[in-house]
């Protein structure tokens, strides 16, 4: 039995935090695989290690000096090894670091540093090993993640290891230049491990007990989620859910391996489940809600459209010569909708509205700007009847006009476009029909 441990920026942000982790790998024998983050923010008001070392490398870039700003970013460490009691110097890496920010080693290369040391530094404080992420997480030529090589090298270069320290959010291409996932990129790494060691779980620590049905700057105190399918909460990231890095499923989701979100300031939670499949009912109908603010509508109407063979193709084809990526097309008989990104839209839209005209000869189209989406999510609506009913009665009591519905042939979501001003009425609306007033 083997976990993979991830733990998240605020959880090793000081030597306090990271006695908590400490103590949280020992008092568990399964938990052999470490992916420790940069350390985060200390208190609201903090900087992220990650943000001060772009920051410093946006200086060596631009060749100022930027001794000071490094400096501070020892600082952060040196703290953390004082509070920790630890004998270990980061001098030789610093100046290596220093050397290559010198040279230009690349903003990915300067970002990495911060869970590299990181690493170190957890692999000292353990008695585990260290192993680089460098040279185990790959990227092929194109920069793009190699995840079948990376699961191969990671697999052999831990079959004898009983104890490691895996930094998170960074590889290295073919050639040995350092790369970095996207923001929040160690969630990926953990499931990358969990994958290659193939855990038994894959354990995400952060700052909260896990996810909450609704996001609780909108709803007060919201509930937890308990147990959560790969595909829900797919779902729900995609809309905005921000607990984990929406990649972050893909390597364990092939082994079949549940995730468990924990809180590290609350160790006692139990967090929330993220599995492949359940039995298990979920207590309400719905799972989650989520949504985004800033979408457009795109109504294009042409009689008889129905019968018309390719319409669909070529005015999305207006979008994609545009370089516009569409979010939903809901469609009637002789009208289409197509819902994209606002921001990404605004510039374009008149040259996308000529192409439809040029490519699909529409009767009319008419543009609707200032659109959220809200996607409820649960796979407990399939077997359940009403669901949509009541969430439009709940949204009618709620003066919320609804703009556009569009289910899922799955029944796992059903996606709710309205106004952006009425965004948060309608939140509540839903989170109270389902969660509060149980009928
Ligand atoms: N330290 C990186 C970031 O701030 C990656 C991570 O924390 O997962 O985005």
């Amino acid at each position: 039995m083997r976990k993979v441990v991830k733990f998240g920026g605020s959880s090793l942000a000081s030597a306090e935090q990271f006695k908590k982790v400490g103590d949280i790998i020992r008092a568990d024998k399964e938990r052999k695989f470490v992916v420790p983050s940069a350390p985060g923010k200390r208190n609201p008001d903090d900087t992220k290690v990650t943000d001060m070392l772009y920051a410093c490398y946006a200086l060596a870039e631009e060749g100022k000096d930027f001794k000071d700003e490094l400096k501070a970013i020892g600082e952060r460490y040196r703290e953390i090894i004082d509070g920790l009691g630890l004998t270990l110097s980061l001098e030789e890496e610093f100046k290596t670091i220093a050397q290559n920010f010198k040279a230009k080693a690349g903003d990915n290369y300067a970002a990495s540093r911060g869970e590299y040391l990181n690493g170190i530094v957890m692999a000292n404080y353990l008695g585990y090993e260290f192993i680089d992420a460098a040279e185990v997480v790959l990227f092929d030529r194109n920069g793009e993640f190699d995840a079948e090589t990376t699961n191969r090298k990671l697999r052999e270069r831990l079959e004898n290891v009983e104890t490691a320290v895996i930094p998170g959010f960074y590889g290295a291409c073919e050639d040995g230049t350092v790369k970095t996932f996207s923001r929040g990129g160690s969630d990926i790494t953990g499931s990358i491990v969990a994958r290659a060691v193939k855990a038994n779980v894959y354990e995400n620590w952060t700052d909260v007990s896990g996810f909450l049905i609704a996001d609780p700057r909108i709803i007060y105190k919201p509930e937890g989620i308990e147990t959560i399918t790969y595909k829900e909460l797919r779902e729900l990231s995609y809309m905005g859910a921000t607990v984990l890095h929406e990649d972050a499923i893909f390597p364990v989701r092939r082994e079949g391996i549940p995730i468990n979100i924990r809180n590290t300031n609350a160790p006692e939670d139990n967090g929330t489940w993220i599995v492949e499949s359940t039995c298990q009912k979920p207590k309400y109908v719905i799972t989650g809600i989520a949504g985004k603010r800033g979408f457009c509508s795109v109504n294009i109407d042409k009689d008889m459209m129905n019968s018309e063979i390719g319409f669909g193709r070529k005015v999305l084809q207006a979008f994609e010569e545009n370089g516009i990526s569409f979010e939903h097309v809901p469609s009637g008989i002789d009208t289409m909708t197509v819902f994209v990104h606002q921001d990404e839209f605004m510039h374009k839209e008149q040259q996308v509205v000529s192409a439809i005209h040029r490519l699909a000869e529409p009767d009319h189209i008419e543009i609707e700007g200032d659109l959220a989406l809200i996607a409820v999510v649960g796979r407990g609506m399939k077997s359940t009847r009403g669901t949509a009913g009541r969430i439009f009665s709940a949204l009618a009591h709620a003066n919320v006009n609804v703009k556009m519905i569009d289910q899922g042939s799955s029944e796992l979501n059903i996606i709710i476009g309205v106004a952006n001003s009425d965004f948060e009425s309608a939140i509540k609306a839903i989170y109270d029909i389902f969660v509060r007033i149980q009928i």
